[in-house]
């Protein structure tokens, strides 16, 4: 088994898991991994994973599961002395299986919380929602079956993230500091 913490942060869009992630990172030191901030760099770079992803970032639909499967497990390849955080990714079953292929054996813990954030279109955070429902909230069950699954209810941050923190210190006592 790793001795690293290996962690996927789930939540519904608007749900303040950017905030939750951000308080982890600030406080228990992990490597960050967004899917979407690594699409966006590719992007911007317009490289030819980055001009592939954008039309279907822009039409408010997933990148396809190959696609993200190679981009994430090229960064985590790249993470061979750290815990991490993956934050995006898995957004779909074929690449929960596919993340759990590459970490085999090894420790994963998810969060959900529920907060709603205000800057987005009612249609666009309508398909983002439906997306969430259809394709990733069913990844809860994957990890709740690996036995691997922690849900942090909650509406909002600040009464989340209590929760969170508590429950990252018990597991990474190294790293937690004097909070
Ligand atoms: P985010 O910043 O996580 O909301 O991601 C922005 C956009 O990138 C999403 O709306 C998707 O189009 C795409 N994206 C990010 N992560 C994934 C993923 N794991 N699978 C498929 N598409 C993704």
């Amino acid at each position: 088994m790793s001795k690293f913490f290996k962690m996927i942060i789930l939540g519904a869009p608007g749900s303040g898991k950017g905030t939750i992630s951000s308080r982890i990172l600030r406080d228990f030191g992990l490597k960050h991994l967004s899917s979407g901030d690594l699409l966006r760099s590719q992007v911007i770079s317009k490289t030819e994973l980055g001009v592939k992803a954008k039309a279907f970032m822009t039409a408010g639909k997933l990148v396809p599961d190959d696609v993200m499967v190679k981009l994430i497990s090229e960064e985590l390849a790249k993470i061979t002395s750290s815990s991490w955080l993956l934050d995006g990714f898995p957004r779909t079953r074929p690449q929960a299986e596919a993340l759990n292929k590459h970490e085999k054996g090894k420790d994963d813990v998810t969060g959900e919380d529920l907060v709603q954030r205000e800057d987005d279109k009612p249609e666009s955070i309508r398909q983002r929602l439906d997306l969430y429902e259809s394709s990733t909230k069913p990844l809860k069950d994957f990890y709740e079956e690996l036995g691997i699954l922690q849900v942090f209810c909650g509406t909002e941050s600040n009464e989340i993230w209590p929760r969170v923190h508590k429950y990252l210190q018990n597991h990474l006592p190294a790293l937690g500091g004097p909070f």
